[in-house]
């Protein structure tokens, strides 16, 4: 029997699933807002950088169509600043046991929807509303949202409170590429922290080939703070060249002789994080699926919401397999979500604690980092695997005794 499934959203999650369960013979539909070609040109859309774990699920799918071009991302340098002092008061640097990447999504969903129509796929072109979820639901076996984040379908998927601390934004993001990617730049996530903010940085595959994406994070009503009035990439850059000068001075050379790559090349907003409910009732009582950012959102600060929305869809590609001619049924909502949820809560776990200051046990942690390797190296796959955080990071004593140890 051929299952018909319908992905809404053509973003990390949506596709990847689709690609995926199209090569094992399911007659898949995607929902796309936007055509490949509006994709590729309009404005940038993330950092996304993608870890090992997450970029073997694309690999194994045979969806790697940029690794002989994508530069490696293959450390992670972090620094802590102080106000007023040049260089950082803590700094490490650790290489990743694999590469990471960062391929432009407006690169990669543009060429994976056209790949997904050269296979046979079907794309309809639409904006969903919550109210077109019913005749989906008449017409297809399973329906998915991968719609992304925000509050469009917040309606029909509720939030967890008990598993979403905040109720509203923690930071306000900001986001450009920078051309060219220069080689002197560390060719790796340089992770910086202030006390107004953050910093992440990396190389980065785009439509015009390498750049360097640079993203700040600010604490809400703080100095980096400051992207509201932003009228243009080139004022962004004025901004931003002002706000890596007085927070991260000692990233300030990245700034120096280079330029926004595109006037579409930038982007600024806030981010809520949020749990929600994946199971969608709709009126009549058919259910629908959340995936990707639509059923949890990751605050960007770890670099964590491509990762969760490829661990997502390698879950629920299982799941979907595993479940045969069985009918798509609540039971079997749940049973994929929680699949993916033995990945996510960790990345929920780590991006939301990033939002605090560090407690004393993780700044002794940075420190030890700085003198052993070692432990540099352990934090640094946290952002591959970050299920050894809540092991190791949440919990004081066994922060300090892990520390103890090694001396
Ligand atoms: C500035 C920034 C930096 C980031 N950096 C990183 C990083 O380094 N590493 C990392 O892992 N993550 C990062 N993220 C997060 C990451 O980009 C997202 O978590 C990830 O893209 C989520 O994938 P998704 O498929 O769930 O949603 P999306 O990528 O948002 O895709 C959703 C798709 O659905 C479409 N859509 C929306 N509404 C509808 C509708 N009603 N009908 C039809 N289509 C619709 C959208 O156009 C989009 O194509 C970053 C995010 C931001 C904003």
């Amino acid at each position: 029997m051929t299952r018909r499934i319908v992905v809404v959203g053509a973003g990390q999650a949506g596709m990847l699933l689709a690609l995926g369960l199209q090569r094992h013979g399911y007659e898949m539909t995607v929902i796309a807002e936007r055509t490949a070609e509006e994709l590729r040109t309009g404005r940038v859309i993330s950092n996304q950088c993608i870890f090992e774990r997450a970029l073997q699920h694309e690999r194994s799918q045979g969806l790697n169509f940029w690794d002989e071009k994508a530069p490696p991302v293959n450390g992670i340098a972090f620094g802590a600043g102080q106000p007023g002092v040049p260089e950082p008061v803590i700094r490490w640097e650790s290489p990743l046991e694999q590469p990471a990447q960062s391929v432009d999504q407006r690169l990669k969903m543009s060429d994976w929807l056209t790949e997904f129509a050269r296979r046979g796929g079907e794309i309809r072109h639409d904006r969903v509303e919550p109210d077109g979820l019913a005749a989906l639901a008449r017409e297809f076996d399973l329906v998915l949202v991968a719609a992304g984040r925000g509050p469009q379908f917040g309606r029909l998927f509720a939030r967890r409170p008990e598993l979403s601390p905040f109720t509203g934004p923690q930071r306000a993001i900001a986001l450009m590429y920078l051309t060219p990617n220069q080689p002197e730049f560390y060719q790796g996530v340089t992770f910086a922290l202030a006390p107004d903010g953050e910093w992440f940085s990396l190389p980065v595959l785009s439509v015009t080939g390498p750049v360097y994406g640079v993203y700040f994070s600010g604490y809400l009503g703080g100095p980096l703070d400051c992207w509201d009035d932003i009228r243009d990439v080139e004022h962004f850059f004025e901004v931003a060249t002002k706000a890596v000068d007085r927070h991260f001075p000692w990233l300030a050379p990245i700034l120096r002789n280079t330029a926004p790559n595109g006037p579409l090349d930038y982007l600024k907003g806030k981010v809520t994080p949020v749990v929600r409910d994946p199971v969608g009732t709709l009126d009549f009582g058919a259910k629908v699926l959340a995936m990707g950012d639509t059923a949890v959102t990751n605050d960007p600060i770890a670099g964590q919401g491509a990762n969760m929305a490829a661990h997502c869809a390698a879950a629920y590609q299982q799941t979907i397999l595993d479940q045969g001619d069985r009918p798509f049924d609540e039971e079997f909502m749940r049973r994929a979500f929680d699949r993916f949820w033995q990945t996510a809560k960790h990345a929920v776990r780590f991006s939301n604690d990033l939002l605090s200051p560090p407690p004393p046990h993780v700044l002794a942690t940075f420190q030890a980092a700085q003198e052993n390797p070692v432990v540099a190296h352990r934090f640094a796959a946290l952002f591959n695997d970050n299920s050894d955080y809540t092991a190791w990071l949440t919990d004081e004593k066994v922060a300090m005794a892990y520390l103890a140890s090694l001396a």
